[in-house]
């Protein structure tokens, strides 16, 4: 063993960081599902990870100029541009590397797509056009964009995933940042008004209408509580809808586009919507949904 100087009497440990309600929702989900114990600890791991980040990012100060964000929003575009997003990149890196490491250590992630994910990451000149290319064609801002473009030629498996979530902390501040200066009332668009990405959650407000949550900056938007926010498909007669048993949560099912959407219904709950919560504790309903031939 090595020789630790002592610490100084004058600096005692630092207290463990209070836990926040979504951990200790985490925390008492495992209890309650042992059988969902990996992926609620890879979200445990995930969740703490982001915080630690996004408690370092700064809130950026984005001026909107009120005529380009109607005019954005009129147009369907999102409003955080590339450059907007208080990216810092070594800090950009290390998030990469530990969400990487995450997923690995969870099986979320194969060897060998790690270890070139990891290998990107330490190229400077790689990765930072990279990401601007994958930023910009799948939030869309630009105008000529197409969202729906966004291939990376060549690029890892898994990638994108670890992207998104690395994406996350950065991305959450912009939201944090634009969402008390723009209003969004006229947003009626499947897709985040923020950032582009598309919803990976919703939650059904107690006056029953709907709201989606982005993927990647986890803003919310309201959205029409029968409509598909991936195809835009209002046919009711088309859209499949069950839930869980006790009510708690719902599934949007899409019989054009044949994808689907999970929901937290706060019609009948004890506490709010937590979507890193939710997200995990609906597990079992995303098997019943590519069960009935949906996907996510
Ligand atoms: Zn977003
Ligand atoms: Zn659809």
């Amino acid at each position: 063993m090595s020789d630790l100087p002592p610490l100084p009497a004058d600096r005692p440990p630092r207290p463990p960081r209070a836990e926040t309600r979504e951990i200790v929702e985490l925390k008492q989900l495992r209890l309650a599902q042992p059988e969902l114990a990996s992926a609620i600890d890879m979200q445990l791991a995930l969740v703490e990870m982001q915080r630690r980040v996004q408690g370092r990012v700064p809130l950026p100060r984005i001026a909107i100029e009120p005529e380009w964000a109607r005019a954005q929003q009129a147009a369907g575009r999102p409003l955080v541009r590339f450059a907007d997003i208080p990216l810092e990149w070594s800090d950009f890196r290390l998030t990469l590397r530990q969400t990487a490491d995450i997923l690995l250590r969870f099986e979320a992630l194969e060897r060998a797509d790690h270890a070139r994910i990891v290998a990107l990451g330490r190229e400077g000149n790689a990765l930072e056009p990279l990401v601007s290319a994958w930023y910009n064609a799948s939030s869309g801002v630009e105008p000529g964009a197409d969202p729906r473009t966004r291939e990376m030629p060549d690029a890892p498996a898994g990638l994108e995933q670890v992207l998104v979530l690395a994406m996350r902390p950065f991305l959450a501040r912009c939201a944090e940042a634009l969402t008390p200066q723009v209003d969004l009332a006229s947003w009626n668009h499947g897709h985040c008004p923020i950032c582009g990405w598309e919803a990976d959650f919703a939650v059904i407000t107690p006056g029953a209408d709907r709201r989606l949550f982005c993927g990647r900056c986890v803003a919310q938007w309201s959205f029409a509580p029968l409509t598909c926010p991936f195809c835009a498909n209002d046919d009711r007669a088309l859209i499949t809808s069950f839930a869980t048993r006790d009510g708690r949560y719902r599934v949007y099912a899409c019989d054009v586009c044949r994808r689907y959407l999970k929901a937290y219904d706060a019609r009948h709950a004890q506490r709010q919507v937590m979507v890193a919560v939710d997200t995990i504790a609906t597990l079992p309903l995303d098997a019943a949904a590519m069960q009935r031939g949906y996907t996510g």
